[in-house]
């Protein structure tokens, strides 16, 4: 990809060659391209397309029907009327510019379409995963004062006291009086809230990252001009919408004028079976997280585009479907930066790498006291351009820690740095190469984890002294495990001494109620104490993730398959999620709780 890589001083804008110094501070600047920030919303990019092309279809729905021909299609134009009818409906309300409506429904075209409704009312939507807790939703819907919670009919009822009001779609377009709001006559700019995502916080409350239209506007037109997506293309589309990868697998289709083919619940917890899929839909562009790359089994010709993201991509994903025919880019970014900040397209024999910024982003690598770092030299990855975020909702001093004004000057297009937290250097080629955490963040299926939120959360439930949790790999599952410190005298370390089973079923179910499934612990380990570092006194995770464990624990027991696509459906999941009880109707991004690393990447 185009980027360039220089020293800070003169600050390397207007060229679009790679030129990397042999010495000198890591510093990466992507294409200059101002005609990509515009004075623009959400909403404006979906009516233009519906404008420009009423009659394509926009969404497919993969549940309502087994074959092409017996699939509901919205058109531009059907998906425009609809969303504007709940638009009207939230007006209605009271609901506007700089509101928060909550978003709680299973993966359909119904909920794409409330998640336009809701920008078209030219409020921010806060998405959460069908999974997700109701005590959860009910936490970032007080913490952000939402004025609405759109869910399902069966979410609804799920729907947390105490919270604002749940309505379902229809519901909200019932009420609408004339056509959806003129937003900017209402007062909508670019720099007001198009969606709230809320991430694991270390301290054991989620924590929201508010992204503006002009950060994710200016995304999609960045990311589109790298990645090329069509109006003839047809987009797969698997991703939670509480991932801010979702933006970019939805929106950027959106912008391209291209369709969307909304996978059901089950397709999404049958891997073995999405390739078949995939070849019968016709699906070009497939953007996921590697792991469930990794899970499929069967070439799908028809793709042309693979985009990769969130979590480190295991090399030999790249000999197996990158072909000349087929582009694969491995992508880079945190939320906080809008999706993603840097990308590489990879090719077959490429070293993984990161590459470097998308047009208009800027990456710097330096070290912990800020200080710029040479190629070759690991620091931490800082991220400016339009894509950096205002901050975290109501956490200045959080924001204060990790949106930094920018240190280096530069020529004003990146005031403020975000740091990544990500450990990263710089190669001979000028490329990223991605390291690692310099904290205790770690990923689940794309997810973003803080260890220490779970610790907490752990901490506070009855009988216990301390804990620790760490993402270790056992017997090639990569799956959490935390150890646990019983108080002292309480029944449960009295139990343990006498060499009884600590109550496991009970801790997990009292975490369930706070924290979705992929945050639960897949084991838990009692121990006497923990082990610290003699240094800094705090703990060793290094420790934890080699400590040999003493029980072997089950969490329930194996449905038996139905039939032959059950059996090997079985077999296929347990190759990443090893030998944990695997539900039939599990959802690959929601309900698992522990994952084992494809064999060819445990072998690395
Ligand atoms: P999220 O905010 O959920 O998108 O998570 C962002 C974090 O995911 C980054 O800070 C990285 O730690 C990790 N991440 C995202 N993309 C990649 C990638 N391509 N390679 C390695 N780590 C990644």
């Amino acid at each position: 990809m185009n980027h360039t890589a220089g020293t800070v001083r003169p600050p390397s804008h207007g060229t679009r060659q790679t030129a990397v110094p042999p010495t000198g501070a890591a510093v990466l600047r992507g294409p200059v391209r101002p005609d990509l920030i515009r004075d623009e919303v959400l909403a404006e990019i979906f009516r233009d397309s519906a404008r420009a092309r009423p009659d394509h279809p926009a969404l497919i729905d993969a549940a309502s029907g087994s074959d092409a021909a017996s699939r509901t299609r919205l058109s531009y134009a059907e998906v425009d009327r609809r969303s504007d009818a709940i638009a009207s409906g939230l007006a209605a309300r009271g609901i506007g510019p700089g509101d928060v409506v909550g978003l709680w429904m299973a993966r359909s075209p119904d909920l794409l379409v409330a998640q336009i409704g809701i920008t078209k009312a030219g409020a921010a939507w806060l998405p959460f995963d069908a999974e997700a807790p109701s005590d959860r939703v009910a936490v970032c819907l007080n913490d952000c004062d939402a004025k609405a919670l759109l869910a399902s009919a069966t979410l609804k009822d799920k729907a947390p006291d105490g919270a604002c009001p749940a309505l379902t779609p229809d519901e909200v377009a019932a009420g609408a009086a004339g056509p959806a709001p003129d937003l900017r006559a209402a007062g909508l700019t670019p720099e007001h809230p198009a969606y709230l995502i809320y991430t694991s916080g270390s301290t054991g409350v989620p924590k929201g990252i508010v992204i503006s239209h002009r950060n994710i506007c200016h995304f999609l037109r960045s990311a589109n001009d790298l990645y090329g997506v069509t109006g003839d293309d047809v987009v797969f589309q698997g991703a939670s919408v509480a991932f801010d990868l979702s933006m970019e697998e939805i929106w950027v289709p959106y912008l391209a004028g291209a369709t969307l083919f909304v996978a059901s619940p089950a397709q999404m917890g049958d891997a073995e079976a999405l390739p078949d899929i995939l070849n019968e839909a016709g699906i070009t562009v497939l953007d996921t997280v590697p792991t469930l790359l990794g899970l499929m089994t069967k070439d799908v010709p028809a793709l042309r585009l693979i985009l990769l993201g969130g979590e480190a991509l295991p090399e030999p994903l790249i000999a197996r479907w990158a072909t000349p025919s087929r582009k694969l880019f491995n992508t880079y970014g945190p939320t906080e930066a809008t999706v993603v900040a840097t990308a590489a397209e990879m090719k077959p024999g490429d070293p993984v790498t990161i590459g470097g910024p998308i047009a208009n982003y800027t990456a710097y690598i330096a070290d912990e006291a800020l200080n710029l770092v040479g190629p070759g030299v690991q620091g931490e990855l800082l991220i400016g351009g339009p894509g950096v975020a205002k901050g975290y909702l109501a956490r200045p001093e959080l924001t204060a820690e990790k949106f930094v004004a920018n240190p280096y000057g530069g020529d004003g297009s990146d005031p403020v740095l975000y740091r990544s937290g990500d450990a990263v250097s710089l190669d001979s080629a000028g490329r990223i190469v991605f390291h690692g955490r310099i904290d205790d963040q770690v990923k689940v299926r794309g997810f973003r984890v803080e260890l220490g939120e779970i610790e907490s959360r752990i901490r506070v439930q009855p009988g216990i002294a301390s804990a620790a949790v760490v993402l270790r790999q056992d017997d090639g599952v990569d799956r959490l495990v935390a150890f646990v410190v019983p108080e002292r005298g309480s029944a449960s370390q009295q139990e343990n001494s006498r060499g009884a089973e600590f109550d496991r079923g009970r801790l997990r179910s009292a975490l369930a109620e706070t924290m979705p499934p992929y945050m639960i612990p897949a084991h838990f380990e009692v121990v006497e104490s923990l082990p610290v570092l003699a240094a800094s006194g705090k703990v060793d995770r290094k420790a934890l993730r080699a400590a040999p464990l003493a029980v072997v624990e089950t969490s329930g027991e194996q449905e038996e398959p139905r039939d032959e696509t059950e059996a090997a459906l079985l077999a296929a999941a347990q190759t990443v999620f090893g030998n944990q009880p695997i539900p039939f109707e599990a959802d690959f991004f929601g309900d698992l709780g522990e994952q084992r690393v494809p064999a060819e990447i445990a072998e690395e």
